[in-house]
Order: C-alpha cells, then sequence, then structure tokens
C-alpha cells in the first residue's frame, strides 16, 4: 500500500498594511484567520505590508503590533533578528522581490510600460475588470528590456502579460468555486512600479511562498487578485498556497469599513472601555 500524502503543517498569515489604524473589520478577518490556524494546530505569521514607504507610517506600525496583542492576537514566528514575535516587515526584504521580477523579465512574463494613469484611462479600450481596476490596453505588450530606450527621461513600470482568454479555476475555502478569465475579468498588472517600489502582487507571492504559507485567509475584495497570483505562482514555479477569502464587515449602512472609519478602529474602541471578547461575541 502507498503510504499517505505527508500532510504540510498549517502556516498562516495576517498582513496589514500600516497606512492607518487597524479597525474591527481587519480584527473579524485576522480572527478567522487565527482561527483556522489554532484549528489545524498550526502557526501564525504577522507580517507588516510597509512596502509602500510613501504611505506607511512607522507610528501605525507600532500601533499595529499593539492594537493585535490588545485584541487578542498571537504569532509564533518572525525573523531571526527580530527577537522573539517580532513581525516581518516587507521594506527589509526587497532584494527578494528583485530576483523575482528578474526572474519574471527573463522568463518572457513580464514587460516595461512607460503609460501614464491619464493613457491607461483615456484609450477607448479600457474597460473595468472584475474588481474595477482598469483593463490595462496592452499599448506597451511587445516591449521587452532590449527594447527600452536609456535616453527617455519616462522610467517604466513593469507588467505581467496575462494569457488572455485562459480560464484561472480555484476553490476558495469559504467562497466556494471560482473562475476568472485572464484579459476579461483582470488584465496586464503592475509587478514593480516607476519609482522602484515592488507591486503588492509580487511582493505577496514572493513572501508566502518564502514563508511557506500553506493558507491565505484574507477579505473578499481580494478575490480576483487571488487570480493575478496563481498565474504568478505558475510563472515563478512556485506552489500555491490555498485560499480562504472573508465576507468583509459592512456597517450598519451597508457600506465597507475602511480605515476611515476611525470610530471603529481598535485603539478608538480600547480608548472608549470595550473589551475584545465582547467585541467578538458572535464570530
Ligand atoms: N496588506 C494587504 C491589505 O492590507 C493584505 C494582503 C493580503 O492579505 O494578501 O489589504
Ligand atoms: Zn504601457
Amino acid at each position: 500500500m502507498a503510504p499517505a500524502p505527508l500532510q504540510r503543517p498549517y502556516r498562516g498569515r495576517i498582513a496589514p498594511s500600516p497606512t492607518g489604524y487597524l479597525h474591527l473589520g481587519h480584527a473579524r478577518t485576522f480572527w478567522r484567520a487565527q482561527q483556522r490556524a489554532r484549528d489545524h494546530g498550526g502557526i501564525l505569521i504577522l507580517r507588516n505590508e510597509n512596502i509602500d514607504r510613501a504611505r506607511c507610517k512607522p507610528e501605525f506600525v507600532e500601533a499595529m503590533t499593539e492594537d493585535l496583542r490588545w485584541f487578542g492576537f498571537d504569532w509564533q514566528e518572525g525573523p531571526d533578528c527580530g527577537g522573539p514575535h517580532a513581525p516581518y516587515h516587507q521594506g527589509d526584504r526587497h532584494p527578494l522581490y528583485r530576483r523575482a521580477l528578474e526572474a519574471l523579465i527573463d522568463g518572457g512574463f513580464a514587460y516595461p510600460c512607460t503609460c501614464s494613469r491619464k493613457d491607461i484611462q483615456s484609450a477607448a479600450s479600457a474597460p473595468q475588470g472584475a474588481d474595477d481596476e482598469l483593463i490595462y490596453p496592452g499599448t506597451c505588450r511587445t516591449a521587452s528590456r532590449s527594447t527600452l530606450n536609456p535616453q527617455t527621461p519616462t522610467r517604466p513600470c513593469w507588467r505581467f502579460r496575462v494569457p488572455d482568454g485562459e480560464a484561472v479555476e480555484f476553490t476558495d475555502g469559504a467562497q466556494g468555486p471560482q473562475r476568472l478569465i485572464a484579459g476579461r475579468d483582470f488584465g496586464d498588472f503592475v509587478l514593480w512600479r516607476n519609482d522602484d517600489v515592488p507591486a503588492y502582487q509580487l511582493a505577496v507571492v514572493v513572501d508566502d511562498a518564502a514563508m511557506d504559507i500553506t493558507e491565505v485567509v484574507r477579505g473578499e475584495d481580494l478575490l480576483v487578485s487571488t487570480a493575478r497570483q496563481l498565474l504568478l505562482y505558475r510563472a515563478l514555479g512556485l506552489p500555491p498556497p490555498a485560499f480562504y477569502h472573508c465576507p468583509l464587515l459592512k456597517d450598519e449602512r451597508g457600506v465597507r469599513l475602511a480605515k476611515r472609519t476611525a470610530a471603529l478602529s481598535l485603539r478608538a474602541l480600547r480608548d472608549q472601555g470595550e473589551s475584545p471578547p465582547a467585541l467578538r461575541a458572535g464570530w
């Protein structure tokens, strides 16, 4: 009889961006992530997604760990240099993302794009995709590193060339079977910005793979991005994790909670004397 396949130990993560204070919506999604890690006897990682230095503020990083601890979160692994339970910081990991970008360029998956936002918006053939992102009209699709003119003052961003018409299918742990069509539901997406900042899609795939994450639990606003990311896993020759997308918390008017909803920041709730177990009741 063939031996039973070895189950990889469960490894989950929570990955906030320090662009503001965390609110109850984050806490609910993260709570599910923590719960799933515990239910599977696995571990949880905290990753500080501070890759966009202009938008991320150090005071929000400090607040992030403080607020998460207050709410009842615990994470079990961090970088060796950070001491116990320090989070990973994307800002420290640029070389890793750069190597992945180079591999994608060398493999013919990425091309340089010099279009401005205005160029893309004004292109007649730039409809919106399934998550309201504009579909890139493909103007620079045939460009490559060798066609880049070093004399041109405009620095390019790098885009991933999606396989037009291909159906990307996966089964989401919470939302069931998903099917998104490359080129229709989402277009060629940015891997590296022209201000030398790695894009979310690239950084998240590189990190989830490097950290050996077995299941990604996050908000359902990223469902379409999962299709983008699955294409990146394939292009990079990396095994993808499982995915579990949680419904987003809405306010009493049915509007999704955003970081601007200051009144529901974990900070404000704590100052008002709310208790985390009461806030989590029913989750
Ligand atoms: N850092 C991202 C955010 O705050 C989440 C990334 C992810 O979970 O994949 O929206
Ligand atoms: Zn372009």
